[in-house]
């Protein structure tokens, strides 16, 4: 029998601790995407596994939302960084480890002659955006239906629409409240995967637009690879139109392998962003590409800064966490994938068994479950004929067995799982299964 983690009984102590946080953090929360759901306040983590307040465990798939990839307070993380606290935090100048980091970036990521560090995937999307207008002298840019690219007001737009059982979600074009609108009016709004609406659209506008920015592999509304061939398409396409190419790689960066996506797809864009594994953790994250675009970095006609950019708590963290990731011949992804791949098949075969439509979509270090009969899910308008209130049933039902996805059901592998957590998780599947989902 598989020993289950203590389960959610008591949550006495984060009900307190919500119920205080409420009146001071507006929602108790510090990021939107934290609001509704378990209100569960963390006490300290370990490798995959989350404490609550109330000590009560989770095996956790959400890793922070993606960072975690070597799992939580992992000791050669810590060390490192603990050595080089007492340097000192950051110095409005450089140190050596910001040039040892980014030939790490450089040597790992196909496209990056250059390396520019930042702290946050939102920001170093901005950057690439502003580059590649300054570079190409023109304005717009394309982003997908359904992809995520930060909270600012040009890149916040159509995302979530309204879900629901079968029913496709409208282009909604602003996301919140207080957005300029003017902020987005140079965002061309296309959906996915699909390569002739691309080509279409340049053909026609290419003149208007300077950058088309796509996560490799949708990563924000469900996990959804991209078509054989989509990604060199839309390389080719940008290229004819003069479109600086951008893969956000925040998620798939150094998750997907060292190489990222674009290293798993052998398909080189002009710029890329990384944030979430890279720094395993720490705020960090970086914009690469071709040197004659992120030259007009170093001659100041295009202007990126902040305050805490390498920082050296940051710096360090990311140097430890590539070390992490390269050692052994890249054996972490090798543990990353085994683990994950048994999780889906597990799955599938537990869905298969009970008759459930429970599908699996994605790689071993990040994958998506939702419900669906015979639905091929291809893009933004795809993904939502699954059936969300079985997907917010399952991952609602898994909690209380101690078993944590992210809310919207995305799944993290991190190299600090191991067979017993993936076999409590499909003990938590299968029970939750069993029970039926309503
Ligand atoms: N790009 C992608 C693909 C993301 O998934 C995210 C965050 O989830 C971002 C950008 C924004 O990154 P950050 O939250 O570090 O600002």
């Amino acid at each position: 029998a598989v020993q289950m983690p203590a389960v959610p009984g008591n949550l006495s102590k984060s009900d307190a601790y919500h119920e205080a946080a409420r009146g001071i953090i507006p929602g108790g929360v510090n990021s939107n995407v934290r609001l509704g759901g378990w209100p569960l306040c963390f006490e300290s983590a370990r490798g995959p596994i989350l404490v609550d307040l109330d000590g009560n465990e989770y095996v956790d798939y959400a890793l922070g939302m993606g960072p975690a990839i070597l799992g939580h307070a992992p000791s050669d993380l810590i060390a490192a960084v603990q050595a080089s606290l007492s340097s000192g935090q950051l110095f409005a100048g450089q140190h050596r480890s910001e040039l040892d980091l980014a030939r790490l970036l450089q040597r790992y990521i196909p496209s990056a002659e250059l390396v520019r560090i930042g702290m946050t995937g939102s920001e170093m999307v901005q950057a690439a955006l502003r580059v590649a207008r300054a570079f190409t002298g023109k304005n717009g840019f394309i982003k997908f239906e359904g992809q995520y690219h930060g909270w600012f007001d040009n890149v916040l737009v159509n995302l979530t629409g309204t879900p629901g059982n079968g029913v496709v979600p409208l282009p909604v074009r602003l996301q919140t409240k207080g957005q300029a609108e003017a902020g987005t009016a140079d965002t061309h709004i296309l959906p996915w995967n699909d390569l002739d609406v691309v080509e279409r659209y340049l053909a026609d506008r290419g003149d208007q637009v300077a950058a088309l920015i796509t996560e490799p592999v949708m990563c924000n509304t469900g996990v959804i690879p991209p078509r054989p061939g989509y990604l060199e398409g839309l390389r080719s396409v940008c290229d004819k139109h003069k479109v600086v190419f951008i893969f956000d790689e925040v998620i798939t960066g150094f998750r997907l392998g060292l190489g990222g996506a674009q290293g798993k797809f052998g398909v080189t864009p002009d710029l890329s962003t990384f944030a979430k594994a890279f720094g395993g953790g720490f705020p960090l994250a970086a914009l690469a590409g071709r040197r004659e675009i992120m030259s007009l970095f170093a001659s100041g006609e295009v202007n990126h800064s902040g305050t805490y950019n390498s920082n050296l708590v940051s710096i360090v963290a990311g140097i430890a966490t590539l070390e992490q990731l390269a050692a052994n011949d890249g054996e972490v992804y090798r543990r990353i994938d085994g683990n994950g791949i048994a999780l889906i098949e597990g799955m599938r075969e537990i869905a298969q068994r009970r008759s459930v439509n429970l599908q699996v979509s994605g790689y071993g270090a990040v994958f998506h479950t939702y419900f669906a009969d015979d639905l091929e899910i291809v893009d933004y308008a795809s993904h939502w004929r699954a059936d969300a209130t079985r997907q917010a049933a399952f991952v609602d039902a898994l909690l209380p067995l101690g078993i944590r996805p992210t809310r919207r059901g995305t799944w993290f592998v991190s190299g600090a799982h191991g067979s017993s957590e993936i076999d409590r998780t499909l003990s938590a599947v299968d029970e939750v299964l069993r029970n039926g989902l309503n």
